[in-house]
């Protein structure tokens, strides 16, 4: 079966997320600078990877804790744990 984009985005809208104050993903800004492929931006089904005005920007809130950014990025940019007990990701709806 084919998976589009438009399945992608009707999943992600039944999930919820509990936001920790500390950031369960944290990314070295530097290392992404010179990135020859900003492989994370194409590889985050939430969209938490973005390039803006040339450079990748990321925002840990909408992260459904998949860990492909942790395993694309091969430029040790990606700090990766879980969120805390009762935070991040809740995939109950689904
Ligand atoms: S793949 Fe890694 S280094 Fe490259 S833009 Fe993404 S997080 Fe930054
Ligand atoms: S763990 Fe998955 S959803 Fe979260 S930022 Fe990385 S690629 Fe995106």
């Amino acid at each position: 079966m084919k998976v589009t984009w438009s399945d992608v985005d009707n999943k992600l809208s039944l999930v919820r997320t509990r936001i920790h104050r500390t950031a369960h993903i944290v990314v070295d800004s530097s290392k992404c600078e010179v990135c020859p492929h900003e492989a994370c931006v194409y590889g985050c089904p939430a969209t938490c990877y973005r390039v803006i005005d040339g450079k990748v920007k990321f925002a840990y809130d909408g992260c459904v804790e998949c860990g492909t950014c942790d395993v694309m990025c091969d430029q040790g940019a990606v700090t990766w744990t879980y969120p805390p007990g009762g935070f991040g990701v809740l995939y109950r709806l689904l």
